[in-house]
């Protein structure tokens, strides 16, 4: 057998999820027993869980701030970030429509919700989808500080873009400032390796508390629902990604998989494509060879406004919902739908759960009824894991394009199977070197 200790991250990982899941299916068999619940769901996997989750957020803020200034102060035209933008802006609508297409394609080929006959009782208000311009607005922080404590990702992004074309223009006095953000983002990205030793303890205790808390019946009776959203999560991945990476880099799809896989795994048992940035990061930079210039703009901004896998959700249950509570919608309603997604997306944090809350602005966008996401409240928190996987390798597969595209993609690193796996691992010797010399 393999040393522990000799193991990829990968397999540390995947080892992680799979014993927890084992370990939170067993538990349930205990789980009238005092112990199980209160000491080790609600104690030990608790903690351990909370402990990462709560270190991978930790460093998201500064590491996109450092990553934002290091990028764009190394650049020497502006009108190349206008450029990046637009690209980048424009691949993620038009991946997150081809996601919700195919998803609504895919529920009206199978129609999970035929035959429910369900009628709406009550209704309840929701929030209503922001409007553009208060989306433009909302992006610019009128004090960077509160923007940065409240981890306000579109707002860190442009005060970050601002700060770092001012250090550009200003030249020779700022190089200083320049210096110390390059040293400051690879101080960042050795705390991302560092935080990664603990990760296969703490996808262990996540899938632990998850396996023994979640309501596993529930899938029994929204199995089609839950089916049409896993298949369109893996169209999308497997068509929408490979597809798009091939025709416009030609870039092997097989070594891109296999590059995100450990991003993908964060995703998958954190369900927050917020806090899996500092992975998401360091796979397209270090793995794929994306450089710091196009990556520091395109993961933090995708991880918010780019969540395919949600809209695919949505698309799916508006469909599953109309179907099952009789509500003929027309094709307008579905336009209607696709939009509402798209922009409701746009400026909602990539956290656990919230793609459900965007759900009501869409549903009351088309008039059905909002008890619909009752329904399929209890397989959510599966799919969302899911999703979140897909939201993050949309957000890979953008900034390879958009790399690609500006000539700031390095094949060979691309094209390395290894690339950055020695990164793995972190040399301490070498500090008390330094001290004693
Ligand atoms: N959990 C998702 C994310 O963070 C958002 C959602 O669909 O709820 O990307």
């Amino acid at each position: 057998m393999k040393r522990w200790s000799s193991l990829s991250l990968t397999a540390k990982v995947l080892i992680g999820m799979i014993t927890g899941l084992v370990i939170g299916l067993i538990m349930r068999q205990f789980s009238d027993n005092t112990f199980v619940e209160q000491y080790l769901v609600g104690g030990l996997f608790h903690v351990i869980g909370k402990i990462f989750l709560t270190s991978l957020k930790m460093i998201v803020v500064p590491l996109v701030f450092a990553s934002i200034v290091c990028g764009t102060c190394s650049l020497k035209d502006i009108a190349v970030l206008g450029r990046l933008g637009i690209k980048t802006v424009v691949f993620y609508l038009a991946t997150t429509c081809i996601a919700i297409s195919l998803a609504m394609g895919l529920a009206f080929l199978i129609g999970p919700g035929i035959g429910a006959n369900l009628e709406s009782t009550s209704s309840f208000a929701s929030k209503t989808a922001p409007s553009i311009s208060e989306v433009i607005i909302g992006m610019f922080p009128t004090n960077p500080i509160e923007a940065m404590a409240e981890g306000n990702t579109l707002q860190i992004i442009v005060f970050s873009l601002l700060f770092g074309i001012a250090i550009a223009a200003a030249g020779k006095p700022a190089e200083p400032i320049a210096k110390l953000f390059v040293a400051l983002n690879e101080v960042m990205m050795k705390l991302v390796t560092l935080i990664m030793h603990i990760a296969p303890y703490g996808v262990l205790s996540l899938m632990a508390k998850l396996f023994f808390t979640i309501n596993l019946g529930a899938i029994g009776n929204l199995i089609q629902y839950f089916l049409v959203v896993l298949g369109a999560l893996f169209l999308q991945l497997f068509i929408t990604y490979c597809g798009m990476l091939k025709a416009f880099t030609g870039l092997s799809p097989w070594l891109f998989l296999s590059k995100i896989q450990d991003a993908f795994m964060f995703a998958f048992s954190t369900a927050s494509s917020n806090a899996t940035i500092p992975v998401t990061l360091e796979a397209v930079t270090r793995r794929m060879g994306v450089s710091n210039k196009v990556a520091s703009f395109t993961v933090p901004l995708g991880s918010t406004i780019n969540m395919d896998g949600t809209a695919i959700m949505q698309g799916a249950a508006t469909v599953f919902i109309a179907q099952a509570f009789g509500v003929d919608l027309s094709m307008g309603d579905y336009m209607m739908v696709i939009l509402t997604a798209t922009l409701a997306s746009i400026g909602t944090a990539g956290v656990p759960g919230v793609g459900l809350i965007m759900l009501a602005m869409v549903l009351q966008q088309v008039g059905l009824p909002l008890e619909g996401i009752a329904l399929i409240m209890g397989v959510d928190r599966l799919l969302d894991m899911a999703r979140t996987a897909v939201n993050i390798t949309g957000d890979s597969v953008v900034s390879c394009i958009v790399a690609k595209s500006e000539n700031e993609l390095n094949f060979d690193v691309f094209n390395n199977v290894h690339a950055a796996e020695d990164e793995e691992y972190i040399d301490f010797h070498h500090i008390g070197e330094e001290s004693q010399n």
